[in-house]
């Protein structure tokens, strides 16, 4: 009898939670911003589309959710008359892999191997079921990969262990713009996704490696928030040294997770909490990240002033 009340429970709050989800998505506006040269960004609701739009067709990077698959194509259609030929996901999460299923059928889907690998498990940590066929890539890769369209190569590398472990960062190497995913929540903190193999100091590595390899004056899409800069990257950069750095040396001292709770980040970064990741939330992922690792050396200085030392 209990049991069935807590079933009766468990469904009308998943019908709750469904509802509330689909009225979410028919208020959120999905609009279409110019980045440069071929490149375009859709804004709104999950992470940021990146849009190569010209005589090729259309190809996307990140679809965000199936219910805003129609607002998605009538933003595409405003842009370019094109059909749409190829979908690349930065990685597995549903907010940027949500309409696989749907434009998945219209286009092949390119990935990470770990993406095809995670969307086809699901995950019980993050109570996400398997991702049925028509959802997953069917072109995969581990280190890096180009796409010859609309007159320019687009370059996707592997970054290992970021905010998962597949995922890629992108750069239309004519229209020099950059879609860095969820590598890089501009201005706020990030979320890393530990059971799905990220990591804080791998995150760190690859955004120095990034400051190196990306052309100065490069537009950058993030995976939210909006259209940023290289200087706006190296803040991020220097913003997650600072913060992990903080963290460190209280567990290097033995303090307790409570302690360095209360102690907080250094003022200079409070700003950048959010409702998603608050101060406590990035103190816990980098507590939990460092966990089990050496301690006893810092994090990368890298190039957060005019240095030039290599974390690698
Ligand atoms: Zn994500």
């Amino acid at each position: 009898m209990q049991r069935i009340g807590v079933g009766l429970l468990v469904l009308a709050l998943a019908l709750a939670t469904a509802v509330l989800a689909q009225q979410q998505f028919e208020n959120v506006e999905i609009k279409a911003e110019k980045v440069r040269g071929n490149v375009w960004m859709l804004n709104g609701t999950g992470g940021n589309i990146g849009v190569s739009v010209g005589e090729d067709g259309i190809l996307i990077i990140d679809d965000k959710f199936a219910p805003l698959a129609e607002k998605i194509r009538a933003a595409l259609a405003q842009i370019g008359q094109g059909k749409l030929k190829f979908v690349l996901n930065t990685h597995w999460h549903g907010d940027h892999t949500g309409a696989n299923a749907i434009f998945g059928k219209e286009a092949p889907i390119i990935a990470h191997t770990n993406v095809r690998k995670r969307l086809a498990e699901g995950s019980a940590a993050r109570n996400v079921r398997p991702a049925p066929k028509e959802a997953l890539p069917v072109i995969t890769f581990d280190e890096s990969l180009s796409v010859h369209f609309n007159g320019e190569e687009i370059k996707a590398f592997h970054i290992p262990h970021g905010h998962t472990d597949g995922d890629i960062v992108l750069l239309f190497t004519k229209s020099n713009v950059a879609h860095l995913g969820d590598d890089f929540f501009a201005g706020r903190f990030p979320f890393v996704d530990i059971d799905s193999g990220g990591s804080v100091r791998g995150l760190i590595h690859g955004i120095a490696h990034l400051l190196e390899q990306l052309p100065d004056d490069v537009a950058i899409i993030p995976g939210h928030g909006p259209v940023s800069t290289k200087e706006n990257l190296r803040e991020y950069y220097t913003m997650l040294v600072e913060t992990t750095e903080h963290v460190r040396k209280q567990m290097e001292e033995g303090k307790s997770l409570e302690a360095i709770l209360q102690a907080g980040v250094p003022e200079r970064w409070k700003s950048w909490a959010w409702n998603f990741i608050n101060e406590e939330r990035w103190i816990r992922i980098i507590h939990r990240s460092l966990t089990g690792q050496r301690l006893d050396f810092p994090v990368p200085r890298g190039r957060d002033g005019h240095g030039h030392p290599h974390p690698h």
